[in-house]
């Protein structure tokens, strides 16, 4: 089991009232991480706040190479951090070392990219001016808040972290439940780095009971969330006028409008649809196609999904225990919703506690919950629309806005149809997904509150400072 301290002002803190942090798979405590109270939020912030002037005046190069002392120790452990993520979140071993390695890769290029924010000079121009310059460079914008989801807990914690210290911010972070462990194992790595007290400041505790007196202190300048849509609106009305990037829910339509290369359209789908079993924000949530494409596709969807390892993280299973039982049950009701209202089950549809079959649910009406809702889990649903304008209509009536993909061989009509979804992103001919990480990732609606990927994250953690100069 792991006893976990968390790093608060450049020491390893711990309490006597812990969290347990359950492993899904057993059941079983994994791990304690200390249970904070508002005092040592406090505590963080202060040190926060206390460290971040000298920490920007760091030469950029001298805070890379701190962090990269830090880079090469998350390297170094990948192995044990994966162990942690799987036992911690019931990830595939093999997918959580690959989260790992991509947040390492994640962090040197975010290194790059933070060399090459260069400062606008400009000659001022205009009625009556003369004789004027202005510099203007991006600076850091103080204390942040990062808040973690718990389905990527080592990659959607440091693509808040790393842009962020770069640029000479610094931060109080603050990982899922579930994700605590691989948050305080970080926080541990970043001490053994000798990352400047202060800098880096993990906190821990359940959301609900800590989550105001994180998002209220006075010493907080910006604040970027990943999680649910639920929560991210309870942050944003306590965010007031504080900088805020919120990334939350989604419910991505794959829209299929030929049968020309149905299987390549079917290995996406079955992935972008079931990998980690479906608890992705760019998960493919609904399956919208036409009677005449539906009935081959089903069939072979099927064929594909019956193929997926169902099982235990440890070996490498496609579908693996959900997060925990309330995730699973909330799965079960809307499979259950769709059965009543006459959706007809093509495969799946099993479960043992919160481990669950994958599941292709065929007649999904717009009548039903699983049509708009985010399950979080793997079930995929039909919907069978016969006309384009109609599928456009459905795709876009989703509160959500994350992401889409258009399956067709036809450029043009791809074009037409994408030009006219309303999502951040709109995929041809390829899943939805989260990446490449250099790639702006951008949510509208329900989705989110400005931009992440690398290049767009690091200005959302700077501001711009003018320095005029007239002569
Ligand atoms: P969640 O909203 O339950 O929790 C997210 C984080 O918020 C956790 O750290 C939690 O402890 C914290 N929290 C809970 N209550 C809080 C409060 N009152 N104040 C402040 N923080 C609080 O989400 P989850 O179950 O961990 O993750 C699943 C959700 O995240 C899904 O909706 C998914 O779509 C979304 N997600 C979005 C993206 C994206 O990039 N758009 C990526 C991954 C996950």
């Amino acid at each position: 089991m792991y006893k976990m301290k968390v790093l608060i002002n450049g020491e390893m803190i711990q309490t006597d009232e812990v969290v347990e942090i359950l492993n899904p798979t057993t059941f079983e405590v994994a791990g304690v991480v200390p249970a904070l109270k508002a005092n040592d939020i406090n505590n963080a912030y202060l040190a926060a706040r206390n460290a971040q002037k000298n920490w920007e005046n760091l030469q950029i190069l001298e805070r890379i190479k701190i962090l990269n002392r830090w880079r090469d120790l998350i390297l170094a452990n990948k192995e044990e951090l994966a162990t942690i993520i799987m036992t911690e979140v019931a990830k595939a071993y093999k997918d959580a070392l690959s989260e790992v390695e991509r947040t390492v890769e994640y962090m040197d290029y975010t290194f790059q990219e933070a060399m090459r924010l260069e400062p606008l000079a400009l000659t001022g121009a205009g009625m009556g001016v003369k004789n004027k310059y202005g510099i203007f460079e991006r600076v850091a914008k103080g204390v942040g808040l990062a808040i973690s989801p718990f389905n990527y807990p080592i990659n959607l914690a440091l693509s808040k972290i790393a842009p962020a210290l770069v640029m000479g911010n610094t931060l109080v972070f603050k990982p899922a439940t579930a994700g605590s462990l691989i948050g305080a194992k970080l926080s541990e790595l970043a001490h053994q780095a000798q990352i400047p007290a202060g800098v880096l400041n993990v906190v821990t505790g359940r959301g609900r009971d800590i989550g105001d007196d994180l998002t209220n202190n006075v010493q907080l300048n910006f604040i970027s969330f990943t999680g649910s849509t639920e929560i991210g609106h309870r942050i944003l009305k306590n965010a007031s006028t504080k900088d805020i990037v919120l990334e939350l829910g989604g419910k991505d339509p794959a829209i299929v409008l030929d049968d020309l290369k149905l299987e390549m359209y079917a290995k996406e789908i079955i992935s972008g649809a079931f990998s980690y079993s479906g608890q992705r924000c760019t998960a493919i949530k609904r399956v919208i196609t036409t009677d005449a494409i539906a009935d081959k596709l089903v069939s072979i969807l099927k064929d594909k999904i019956e193929k997926l390892k169902v099982g235990l993280p440890m070996d490498n299973a496609d579908i693996t225990p959900l997060i925990d039982q309330g995730s699973a049950d909330f799965v079960l009701k809307l499979i259950d919703d769709a059965k009543t209202k006459g959706a007809q089950i093509v495969t799946g549809d099993k479960h043992e506690k919160n481990l669950i079959w994958p599941t292709l649910i065929d007649h999904v009406t717009t009548k039903m919950d699983l049509a708009w809702t985010e399950p979080f889990g793997p079930v995929l649903p039909i919907i069978r629309i016969n006309d384009v304008e109609e599928m456009i209509k459905i795709a876009n009536a989703s509160n959500y806005g994350l992401q889409a993909s258009i399956y067709c061989q036809d450029l043009n009509q791809a074009l037409h149809v994408a030009k006219r979804i309303e999502t951040g992103t709109v995929n041809i001919n390829g899943k939805s997904q989260r990446g490449p990480d250099s790639f702006p990732f951008i949510g509208i609606k329900d989705s989110g509150v400005g931009t992440q990927g690398i290049g767009e994250t690091l200005l959302s953690v700077t501001r711009l400072k003018g320095i005029v100069i007239n002569y």
